[in-house]
Parts: C-alpha cells; structure tokens; sequence
C-alpha cells in the first residue's frame, strides 16, 4: 500500500515512510491509496476469528511490505492484548467499552501498534533515533507514555498543561520515567500545542533531531483503531440489523477509522458524529458549510477541538460529496447539561457509569433512536469514568473505584520538567538532548 498527501504535492511514501514522518512534507495527511475491500469469505468468517487472526487481517494490506507477516502478528497481539466488550445498557443501546486498555482510555490500542511499529523500524536500522513530540490534554499522553515506554530507539516528550489534567492522567504522564520525559507547562492545552508545532517548524532543531509525533494525523495510530469496530462486530449479531454506531468525536480519528472500515464492507449501518459545544462538524451538517471554531473548555476535554484535523480525510473517503456522507453519517452536538443529566439518569435508571466523553455518544444515540425506533446500536466508550472524577462523582455522589489496571500507579514518584510557556526553553531543552 502506498500512502499519497490530501495536498497532492508530495511523493507518494510507503506505510513505513508514512509513519514515521507522520506528516507529508507538503504539510498534508497521508491517505491509502486504495481501499482494501473485505471479501466474501472474510465477511462470512470474521466473527469466528480470533481477535488478533482478525486484526492482522485487517492490518495487513494497510501495513504491506514495510512489516512481515510474524511481527505484524506480534505487534498485533500486543496492541489489542486486552478486553473490548459490548455492554448492554439500555434498550437498544450497547456500550462499546475501550477503556481496559493500561491508561484506560481508547487512545492506548493506536499509540501501542505506532510504538511497536517505530521499534520494529528502528530495530531493522532503518531509521535514526525518533524522538517522538507530543502535546496533551490528558489522555494522548498517558497511552503515549505507557505504549512508548522501553521501546528501543525512540525517545519520548509529552508537554502537558500544569494542573489541568486529572490526578490519574498526571501519574500517567510523569511517573514511568525510562524513556519517556514529561514537560508540565505553566500554561494551558494550546500553549503546549503551539510549542509542538514551533518545534516542528524549526530547522535548527530537525536538523539535530528527527522528530515525529504521536497524533492521530499519523497513519500507525490512526488505521488500527478500525479494529474496534471490527471487533465490535464480531460481538454484534449476524441475524441482527447492522447497527447505528455514536463516536465521541474530537479530532476525528477515531470516527474517519470506523468510516474506513465501512467502506471496506465491514456492516455497519450508520454513524453518528458526537461532539460537545465544540461542533465545527455538526454546524457544517446543518449548514453544508465548513468554518473552523476557536476551541472552547467543556467537561468532555478530550473532544475540545476546533478544527479536527482528520476531517478532511472523511471528505476524501467520500470523494467531498456531501450527499453521499449524509447517507452513511449524521452528526449532533451535546451541551454539558445535556451530558450531565445523562450520566445522572443512566446512573440511576441503568446502574451504568458513564464518563463525559461516551455520555455525550450515548446522548446522540439515544436522540438518533428516538428518531429511527426500528432500530439499535451501540457507543463508544472511551474513557473509564475513572479518568474524570470530579464530574462523575458531583452527579452521582460516589466515589469511582480505582481499577485494576492503574493501581501500580499509585505510591509512585511524578518525575516533570516544570517549564514556562516560552519556545526558547523549549528549544534548549530538546537541543540539550540532542548531543
Ligand atoms: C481522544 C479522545 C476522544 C476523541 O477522539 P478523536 O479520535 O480525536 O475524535 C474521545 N474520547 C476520549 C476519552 C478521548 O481521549
């Protein structure tokens, strides 16, 4: 498979180029040239497989030549080594669970296949050191971190914003150590971001280091979240209607990769976009007009996003017609009342804790429902409820227990670089490095 740029003006790259530049030089994202089809035999066996049987099936044309087949199974088994069940919560509404992952959110199954892909490349000697650059509001860096560290040949440096994450999200950020460097900046998620991007964008720097990131602009993180829904399927019944499928959406990673594996024949009947007040993409189903938003604060902060950088990979899929896309996804936005009376009322009528993120999903789900009673489907969530305590235990007046998987945590040391908003501390710092 080869990968060309939605800005046309860079060279077409194979996967192992395309993921570990993440982005073209142009500036643009990568696309698949192709779109692999799932064949007859494929969709008549698939939900008898096993869950990495599955993924490699899935993963292997995207990933072609750049990886055999026995590591691609490796990599494979160790991005999905956990559960992803679909819960029955409410009447025709099933959760789609992606949070049992080691930093309990959906983010851990990309950033874990990215990682082992990069080790794989470095191993090969392929390629330079990496040093992977990446901003965070909370969940990006912690399955960074956790799907990063001891990889050989890949250093690690999350910013994050100093106070503005929850108490589990920072021990997951600053207390791995190895090779992994946390940097608390003393200003807020864009500040970090603007920090990322300046660093990008300088020669001095790239000259010295070879920098990539760990968002899902990058192909290996982006494409194997498709497995989810696969995944998903093989636990939806054959004999049943395929089913309407709800997305927190905030980048627009996570959805485009579902969307993909429709388009590869993967039966699913609809989707939903879900967004909170930040809906640059609902306001352009409403109007059929795209216009960026400046991102505002909500209680869903992972969806916080403005101007969802993969969007414009959605378009591609459907080659820009807009008819076509409304045929196969609508799009809602849920304000932060709405996704607290929501977690209120399925805590009480269901007995089921949602976080703010898959109850903003189950929101549009349940309206979408309302609106089409004949049929059923599923959300996805994303977090564990954990991950946002605050909101969670205000609206049910619990305290949410800590799970398994991030009890290690506990008791451990936050190792954190403090640093001011300002590029050329920045700069120092990964030169430091450098040497
Ligand atoms: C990142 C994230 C999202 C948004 O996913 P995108 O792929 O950026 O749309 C939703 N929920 C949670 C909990 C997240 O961490």
């Amino acid at each position: 498979m080869n990968y060309y740029s939605l800005k046309g003006n860079s060279p077409t790259v194979d996967f192992q180029t395309a993921a570990i530049t993440g982005q073209a030089p142009d500036g643009g994202l990568y696309f698949p040239e192709t779109i692999p089809q799932f064949s007859v035999d494929f969709r008549h066996t698939f939900r008898q497989m096993s869950k990495v049987e599955l993924a490699v099936e899935v993963m292997r044309p995207y990933v072609g030549e750049s990886i055999p087949d026995d590591h691609l199974r490796r990599i494979c088994a160790d991005a999905i080594g956990f559960e992803f069940p679909l819960v029955p919560v409410a009447d025709g509404i099933a959760a789609l669970e992606l949070f049992h992952g080691p930093t309990l959110a959906f983010k851990d199954v990309g950033a874990r296949f990215m990682s082992r892909c990069l080790g794989y490349f470095a191993r090969q000697g392929n390629t330079p050191p990496v040093t992977v650059l990446v901003a965070t509001s909370g969940d990006t860096g912690g399955a960074v971190a956790s799907g990063f560290l001891g990889v050989e040949g890949v250093e690690v440096v999350i910013l994050y914003p100093s106070g503005k994450v929850s108490p589990v999200q920072e021990q997951q950020l600053t207390t791995l150590g190895q090779n992994i460097t946390a940097l608390e900046i003393s200003g807020t998620f864009d500040d970090c971001q603007a920090l990322v991007k300046q660093a990008f964008q300088d020669k001095q720097l790239t000259e010295r280091l070879f920098l990539t990131s760990a968002n899902s602009i990058n192909v290996a993180r982006w494409l194997p979240q498709q497995l989810y829904y696969c995944l998903a399927l093989q636990q939806w019944s054959a004999e049943a209607a395929p089913p309407v499928v709800a997305v927190p959406s905030g980048n627009f990673g996570n959805l485009c990769a579902g969307l993909l594996a429709r388009a590869s024949g993967l039966p699913v009947g609809h989707f939903i976009a879900a967004c909170n007040a930040n809906d640059p993409v609902p306001s352009y189903f409403r109007s059929g007009q795209y216009a960026a938003q400046t991102a505002v604060p909500t209680i869903s902060n992972a969806m916080d996003v403005g101007n969802p950088s993969n969007f414009v990979r959605i378009l591609e899929l459907f080659n820009n017609d807009f008819s076509r896309l409304q045929t196969a996804l609508s799009a809602d936005t849920v304000s932060d009342n709405g996704t607290r009376a929501t977690i209120g009322q399925v805590w009480q009528e269901h007995h089921y804790l949602l976080d703010p993120h898959g109850a903003v999903a189950y929101t549009a789900l349940r309206r979408y429902l309302d609106q089409h009673p004949a049929e059923k489907g599923f959300f996805l969530a994303t977090a564990h409820p954990v991950k946002f305590p605050d909101v969670v235990e205000e609206i049910t007046g619990q305290p949410v227990p800590l799970p398994e998987a991030v009890r290690y945590l506990q008791g451990r040391k936050k190792q954190a670089v403090p640093l001011a908003v300002d590029y050329a501390a920045l700069q120092d710092f990964l030169l430091q490095r450098s040497r």
